[in-house]
């Protein structure tokens, strides 16, 4: 199907897209990579009126190290995730995930900011955020505002942005720690989304746990923190012993439902085990 008739705007600042979502309000929709809302265009699903094509701003496609942490803007393309040298070691669960986000076509395009705006609880970088504890630069009418993952996702596809706001940049602290974590993803075949992902980050300090983040994809209304899993963690060494409780306490933390890619107890299982998985490679790295 044909998507239904919209105006196209392609902005060459940041000043003046914001300009244009604040004139269209709720009609206009932003686009980046268009690789989830142009297929809801398409099915009607969503009909904007106004289209604002951002991606002629080209300083929101920047990613680099910075004195606190890694700065990811908006528009930084999967693919560049996935080449990125210093998406590894500390920063290792953003690497891990890139090459895991549908195939190359979609990763070519689809951006990171676009796929958090998205708010799909499928969406692979939610988990990998929400274990990271990163934070979302927005812009609107009204200025500059920080957004702790924590708060950023409301529901199923609704996230706290305002129509008139444009996510920046996502920031990510650096520990200064030792550090380290992995994703895990159970897909039906390659490209597809998760059934079940697990995203795990571990900062280390004098050989215990300082902070954990533990998030899951697939298997609730939104990626999921196991909260409960972290704190278990916190202050212990990363032993056998403290990887299977977080692993049990992860699994319990998961909201699965039961569907054609597999049964709640079963992706409740593949939970525990991925969440093992994960930190006992992550255990490996910090070795
Ligand atoms: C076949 C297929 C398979 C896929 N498989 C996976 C997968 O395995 N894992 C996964 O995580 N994702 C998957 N995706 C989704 C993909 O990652 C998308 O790229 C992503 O969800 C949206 O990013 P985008 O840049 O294409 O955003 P767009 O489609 O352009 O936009 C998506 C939404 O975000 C809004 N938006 C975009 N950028 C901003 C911004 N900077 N500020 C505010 N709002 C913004 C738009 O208005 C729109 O509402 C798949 C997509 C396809 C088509």
């Amino acid at each position: 199907m044909y998507p239904a008739s919209f105006e196209y705007f392609a902005p060459t600042t940041l000043d003046e897209a914001l300009g244009l979502l604040q004139e269209h309000g709720e009609d206009a929709k932003v686009l980046a990579g268009g690789q989830s809302l142009i297929p809801l265009m398409k099915l009607r699903f969503a009909a904007p009126r106004v289209i604002v094509d951002i991606n002629g701003l080209s300083e929101l496609a920047q990613l680099e190290q910075e004195d606190g942490g890694l700065r990811i803007g908006a528009l930084v393309r999967h693919k560049a995730c996935e080449r990125s040298e210093l998406l590894q070691g500390r920063y290792g669960t953003l690497g891990d995930a890139a090459p895991m986000i549908s195939d190359p076509i979609v990763r070519n395009l689809g951006s990171v900011g676009g796929s958090l705006a998205h708010a799909d609880p499928q969406g692979d970088w939610g988990s990998v955020m929400l274990a990271m504890r990163a934070e979302i630069t927005a812009q609107g009418p009204s200025g500059t505002r920080t957004i702790p993952i924590d708060e950023f996702f409301q529901g199923p596809f609704t996230t706290v942005l305002e129509p008139t706001e444009i996510i920046t940049e996502v920031r990510i602290a650096d520990s200064r720690t030792r550090a380290g974590g992995s994703y895990l993803k159970l897909e039906r075949k390659v490209g597809d989304f998760a059934t079940v992902g697990v995203a795990v980050h571990v900062a280390f300090a004098n050989g215990s746990v300082d902070k954990a983040g533990i998030a899951l994809t697939g298997v609730g209304p939104i990626n999921l923190r196991a909260e409960a899993a972290e704190q278990a963690l916190e202050g212990r060494a990363l032993d056998d012993q403290a990887i299977g409780e977080a692993a049990r306490l992860a699994a319990e933390a998961a909201q699965p439902r039961t569907d054609l890619r597999g049964t709640e107890a079963y992706k409740r299982n593949v939970v525990r085990v991925f969440t093992e998985r994960g930190l006992r490679k992550t255990a490996e790295v910090a070795r």
